[in-house]
């Protein structure tokens, strides 16, 4: 097993419970890969997601884990401050979301969506060329300027897509963004982004990893050989061979990371090459009170600054300190990561000091997590751009030989915790049925 994010370690249990030993190997000091809660540096005992952070309620799988090692869920429509309102800030005006997401732009934003609707119907999520490789040709842009919406609708929904897919909406592929609807589909609007593992959601790939006997951290796969017979998988100062290996690493790490001989099959090995990731920076502010929520504010902001958006991490923690993170995508999310850390913190900071006055004196310590500088990541999510569904979707979902894909990327659920457990089970499944 390559990679001890939620897909491995989802595949190497339920390989494990199967009686099958398994080796996992893993480049970083921790588990959890994407998945990392930062408590460090924060006072009062309060943590924020440097990753991985919101469950929808409809994210079965994650919900079952939850449950079997006896983890809480803290439900953002059930704490004390879930009818707060938002914030909206556009050139240099704030204005409360309701007011912004009201009348003719609220009207302008559910056509879309209702659009996309109809256009997603037909899919199967599982394979979403069979019915719409010709929607492939397409980005989420074209579709915009096809139903000639502007002005605010636009600015609003470009954003939405922007925090959600983590790439400019030009990038991003129409049959990508209608799959996803049509995954969502039957997820009711409040049961999305609603609910966090109570405590912090590393807790959960640290339940796994404790349960797998033979996990190896700092050991990153450097070359695989798949020979008829099995597999052999070169580490610094050794090898570790096996039946079957299942690759649940990032795309951009395995090609920069690791070798392969043979040179994978034309079709996988392009995909590795080419599918894009998009690109996303949490910066984590603590500050020393929540000053929003004085205002009568939920704390969550929308912003055309390059911050982007921010919510409250600590909605559920106790404590009178509170963290907004701010989250920059796309554009914005490669223009915090090539900041020094420590200016990546300032500049948000500052930049919510525009939206809130006098708030930046009360700002006491910042982390970040910039994904695109991480080697074993290299990118936040899977964000496939226009053409790359109907190249690349097929490839990254099948077995070559002795070698399995496992990781968000190859999963229905693409860009979530959810996607990336349910891809480690199918890959146990598939190398059980073969034992
Ligand atoms: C900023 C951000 C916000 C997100 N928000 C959400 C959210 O709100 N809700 C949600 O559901 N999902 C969210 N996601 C997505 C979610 O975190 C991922 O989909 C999921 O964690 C991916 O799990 P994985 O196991 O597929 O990959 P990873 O977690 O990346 O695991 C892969 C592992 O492989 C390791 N690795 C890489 N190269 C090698 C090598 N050569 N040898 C050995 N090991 C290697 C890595 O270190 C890593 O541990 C977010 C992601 C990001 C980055």
């Amino acid at each position: 097993m390559i990679g001890a994010g939620l897909a491995g370690l989802a595949c190497a249990d339920e390989l494990q419970r199967a009686g099958r030993s398994v080796t996992v190997l893993e480049a970083r000091n921790r588990p959890g890969g994407r998945v990392y809660t930062v408590r460090k540096g924060f006072v009062s005992g309060q943590h924020a997601e440097g990753g991985g952070e919101f469950i929808d309620t409809g994210h079965t799988v994650m919900r079952s884990y939850v449950q079997r090692f006896g983890l809480g869920l803290e439900d953002l429509r059930a704490e004390p401050d879930a009818h707060l309102d938002g914030v909206v800030y556009l050139g240099q005006r704030r204005r409360l979301s309701s007011a912004v997401f009201a009348g003719a732009v609220q009207t302008e934003i559910d056509r879309f969506w209702s659009r996309v609707a109809a256009l997603a119907a037909p899919l199967d999520p599982l394979d979403p060329i069979a019915a719409g490789a010709k929607l492939d040709n397409h980005s989420a842009v074209w579709l915009l300027d096809s139903m000639r919406i502007e002005g605010t609708a636009r600015t609003l929904l470009e954003h939405q897509l922007r925090d959600r897919f983590t790439v400019e909406a030009e990038n991003l592929s129409l049959l990508f963004l209608c799959q996803s609807a049509k995954r969502d589909a039957k997820q009711p609007p409040a049961g999305v982004a609603a609910l966090r593992i109570r405590g912090g959601n590393d807790q959960l790939p640290a339940a796994l990893s404790h349960l797998i006997h033979d996990l190896r951290l700092v050991t990153p796969a450097q070359r695989i050989e798949l020979r008829a017979g099995g597999v052999r998988v070169a580490v610094d100062g050794g090898e570790v061979v096996a039946r079957f290996c299942v690759l649940a690493a990032p795309l951009p790490a395995v090609r920069t990371l690791i070798e392969f001989s043979p040179a994978l099959p034309g079709p996988l090995g392009n995909a590795v090459a080419h599918v894009r990731y998009g690109v996303a920076t949490k910066v984590m502010l603590q500050y020393s009170s929540r000053f929003w929520r004085r205002r009568g504010d939920s704390g969550r902001i929308l912003t055309d600054l390059t911050f982007q958006t921010a919510w409250e991490a600590t909605s559920g923690e106790a404590g009178s300190h509170g963290i907004l993170t701010a989250y920059p995508t796309g554009r914005n999310g490669v223009l915090y990561a090539a900041r020094f850390p420590t200016t990546r913190k300032l500049l948000a900071a500052d930049e919510i000091d525009d939206v809130y006055p006098g708030s930046r004196v009360l700002f006491a310590h910042g982390e970040a997590a910039a994904w695109q500088n991480e080697a074993p990541s290299l990118g936040s999510i899977a964000a496939y751009a226009p053409g790359d569904v109907n190249l690349y979707w097929r490839a990254l979902r099948r077995p070559y030989g002795r070698l399995f894909l496992a990781g968000e990327h190859t999963d229905s659920y693409s860009g979530t915790m959810e996607g990336a457990v349910r891809s480690g089970r199918r890959a146990a499944a598939a190398i059980g049925a073969l034992l």
